[in-house]
């Protein structure tokens, strides 16, 4: 059955105690989009994110990616099938290289101990000098190449974003997922991200982002689902969902006017 659908969520429910985070919620996500999640605080949009990566364990619903059944896997091997999620650089890593950091991505491989990768000096040579070239690529295109052997604690707050990414790329992904990852940084720095996204779309990276920031879904991002009380309500085009009236009565009308001034 062939079919452009990458990521098919059914019937996905996260219950903590009283509150139904994610609720019987549906979602697909087409291959090679991407992709934006919005919606008021508190929908539900990080436990889906989490529950996709398996960093939750999977209460009831379906997950599958490429038409394989991942929900319910644990979180190494949906990383290893090609789910990435980024994570922050980690204090911890604060006394590695920029390089090293990209060397022990993604550690949540099982008998893959941050000492392993970086100490373990004898095994597989070849392999490891291979890495090393991907990892350098992957800094030059992050414009990161000059800092490879700066320590991760000099970094600036948007240095280490894109060190994220960069890392998130180390793993191979097929589905990136991305949890506001413009947060809290510069315009100036947004714009950067937004096309380093871009450019991660053309190398054939599907990528579904959580993000508040309504303008920088606008410019990037080429779907877009609203997620209210742990549903997705409805996916479109920004401006198909613009125009929805569920959407606009539950949340955006005020947020998206004011977007588009
Ligand atoms: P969003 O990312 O859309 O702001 P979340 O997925 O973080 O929403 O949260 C959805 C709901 O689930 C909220 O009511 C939140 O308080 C609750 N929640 C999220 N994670 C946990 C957790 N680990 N334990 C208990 N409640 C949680
Ligand atoms: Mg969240």
């Amino acid at each position: 059955m062939p079919s452009d659908d990458l990521l098919t969520v059914t019937g996905l429910t996260q219950q903590f105690g009283g509150v139904k985070a994610v609720d019987n919620c549906d979602y697909v996500l087409q291959k090679g989009r991407l992709a934006a999640v919005i919606g008021p605080n508190g929908a539900g949009k990080s436990t889906l994110v989490n529950l996709i990566a398996g960093a939750l364990p999977l209460q009831q619903g379906s997950v599958r990616l490429d038409g394989v059944e991942i929900g319910g896997w644990p979180a190494y091997k949906i990383a290893q099938h090609g789910v990435i999620r980024t994570f922050q650089v980690a204090r911890g890593f604060d006394k590695l290289t920029v390089l090293e950091n990209m060397m022990v991505a993604p550690l949540d491989q099982p008998g893959e101990s941050l000492f392993n990768a970086v100490v373990r000096p004898g095994r597989g040579k070849a392999a490891e000098v291979k890495q090393v070239a991907r990892a350098l690529e992957f800094l030059n295109m992050f414009e990161l190449y000059r800092l490879r052997n700066e320590y991760a604690g000099e970094l600036s707050g948007g240095q280490r974003r894109l060190l994220e990414l960069a890392r998130a790329l180390m793993g191979g992904p097929k589905l990136l997922l991305l949890d506001e990852p413009m947060a809290a940084i510069s315009p100036v720095l947004v714009e950067r991200i937004g096309q380093h996204l871009l450019q991660m779309q053309r190398l054939g990276i599907t990528m579904l982002l959580v993000e508040h920031n309504l303008g920088v879904v606008e410019k990037f991002c080429d779907w877009v689902t609203v997620m209210v009380e742990g549903r997705a309500v409805v996916s479109g085009t920004m401006a198909q969902v613009r125009e929805h009236p569920e959407v606009i009565s539950a949340y955006l009308g005020r947020e998206v006017v004011s977007a588009t001034g």
